[in-house]
């Protein structure tokens, strides 16, 4: 048997052909020079790598400046899941590229699937592959009559959300090892990272992974649903997964993770209002963001059709929680600094509305997002960045842009009543930056959002705002300053 060359984001089982197929994982210093990656993202990549060559006998570990350097006798290798590992592969000789794996859905399936269609829109990919794969069906019928359980899945954060709070990850020598060596590529070799080093917080074995997993269908998925949308500034897990890292690394499969979570209202009847919920985020919206990374073309990552030009501040880049005064966002700043990780609705809501509202590059903010956090990478990228967060695309892929003003994070967040600033204050001292930044992107993009029917509401509000010229002033003269 040829032996099977692993990027580090195909780490699982599902990626070989047999348990015993000889194995070849490269840990390349190169990546890191060229690019300033989140400490702990660092941390967690070098570690899984080396868990598994040492807990495999079967597993080589090459450590190189490049692939090329490392990759010297014929293997196979599935499909990588960026356009440039998908180039160096085809470049090498003696490599044999096999279809994707790690993903639930196939890509002619996703092809057919959207040929000819105008707009792809998430809910329609997501029935077709829940039918495919028949997941959460009772026969041609969706499970319990509904494909759709969001509109049960907006809650606004309880006081404090009662769920057990995932096995914690102990840490062994190898961790200290890649600590060690990462401290010393930042003292001798010139590699420079963003965020705090701090305790390893995400699954590096397929072990920890499990146990991740196992724990939360168990103890969290029942609370998943309802207060997906939430944030509670002392709880920034609540009831989410946390599994992005673990599936992106290769550890789990996602389509053990939904066969998990449907059993859990098969046979446990956990609600299925939960259940759906997050079997949608799975195969629903991975696959989906996925497929739309291979879809659209290449140039997609610099789509730039509301015209936003300004760079990414200092403070933001650095991930200077301590200089923002808006709680909202420096708790969340915190979070990516502390953890590189916050869960979806600060990443859409807090820093992608409000990179969008002030003007920032969306290809520089999508580059951000990969380094800063534990589970990004260049495919999960383009599509939530682009497209989903940054209206960058003028609507291929979302049906108008997710801006928000303060109203919003003070309905779905308990973080107002703490903060220095009012939601509901457009102008003056007390003004909220997202409420007064949210008129102010609508009346700089109000002609291009004009055919957009689901803007109708919203730019009607703009025309009756009688203080709207003072608003605008206000807000370009705070501009990208930390607010
Ligand atoms: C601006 C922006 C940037 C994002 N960057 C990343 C990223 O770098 N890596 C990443 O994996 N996800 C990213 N997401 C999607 C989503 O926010 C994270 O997958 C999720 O917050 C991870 O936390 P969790 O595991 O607790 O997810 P849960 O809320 O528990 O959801 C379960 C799983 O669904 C999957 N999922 C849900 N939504 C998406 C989505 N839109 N795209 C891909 N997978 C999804 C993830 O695998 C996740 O683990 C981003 C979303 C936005 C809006
Ligand atoms: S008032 Fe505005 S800035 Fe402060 S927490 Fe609320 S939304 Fe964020």
């Amino acid at each position: 048997m040829r032996r099977r060359w692993l990027f580090a984001d195909q780490l699982g089982p599902h990626f070989l052909d047999s348990p015993e197929q000889p194995v070849l994982v490269v840990e390349s210093k190169g990546v890191f020079r060229r690019r300033v990656f989140h400490r702990q993202k660092a941390h967690l990549v070098l570690s899984a790598l080396r868990h598994l060559a040492r807990d495999n006998d079967n597993v080589r570990l090459v450590r190189a400046e490049t692939y090329a350097e490392a990759v010297t006798e014929p293997v196979t290798v599935c499909h990588p899941t960026s356009r440039a590992a998908r180039g160096l592969v085809r470049r090498l000789p003696g490599v044999e590229m096999l279809p994707p794996r790690g993903f639930v859905t196939a890509p002619e399936d996703f092809v057919a699937w959207a040929h000819g269609r105008d707009h792809l829109r998430l809910e329609d990919f997501y029935r077709h592959a829940r039918r495919r794969h028949d997941i959460l069906m009772d026969g041609a019928e969706p499970a319990g009559g509904r494909w759709n359980f969001d509109a049960d899945n907006r809650e606004p954060p309880p006081a404090s959300l009662d769920v057990a709070a995932p096995p914690r990850i102990i840490e062994d020598d190898i961790d200290a090892e890649v600590r060690e060596d990462l401290d010393r590529w930042e003292r001798a070799d010139g590699i420079k990272f963003v965020g705090n080093d701090g305790p390893r917080l995400f699954p590096a074995t397929r072990a920890e992974a499990l146990a991740r997993l196992r724990h939360f269908v168990k103890h969290r998925l029942p609370l998943f649903g309802p207060y997906e949308d939430a944030m509670l500034a002392g709880d920034p897990l609540m009831a989410h997964s946390m599994l992005s890292a673990s599936i992106n690394l290769g550890l789990l499969d996602p389509l053990e993770v939904v066969e998990q979570a449907e059993a859990a209202y098969r046979k446990k009847g956990v609600d299925l209002q939960s259940v759906e919920g997050f079997v949608r985020q799975i195969l629903g919206w991975r696959d989906f963001i996925w497929h739309l990374y291979w879809y659209f073309e290449p140039g997609y990552r610099n789509a730039d059709e509301l015209g936003a030009r300004r760079e990414l501040p200092g403070w933001f880049q650095r991930l200077d929680a301590d200089a923002v005064e808006a709680r909202c966002l420096s708790d969340v700043l915190a979070g990516v600094r502390d953890r590189g990780w916050v869960h979806h609705i600060p990443r859409l809501m807090v820093l992608g509305n409000y990179a969008m509202q002030r003007g920032w590059r969306p290809g520089a903010l999508a580059d951000w997002f990969h380094r800063s956090f534990v589970d990004g990478y260049e495919w999960v990228m383009t599509a939530n960045v682009i497209g989903m967060s940054q209206f960058a695309d003028g609507g291929r892929m979302s049906t108008k842009p997710y801006a928000a003003g303060g109203a919003y994070i003070s309905r779905m967040s308990d973080y107002c009543g703490g903060c220095r600033y009012q939601p509901k204050v457009r102008l003056g001292d007390d003004a909220c930056p997202y409420t007064a930044g949210y008129w102010s992107f609508l009346a700089r993009h109000e002609r291009e959002l004009a055919g957009n029917h689901r803007m109708r509401q919203p730019l009607q509000g703009l025309r009756r705002l009688a203080d709207l010229e003072a608003v605008v002033e206000q807000e370009e003269a705070r501009g990208s300053r930390a607010p």
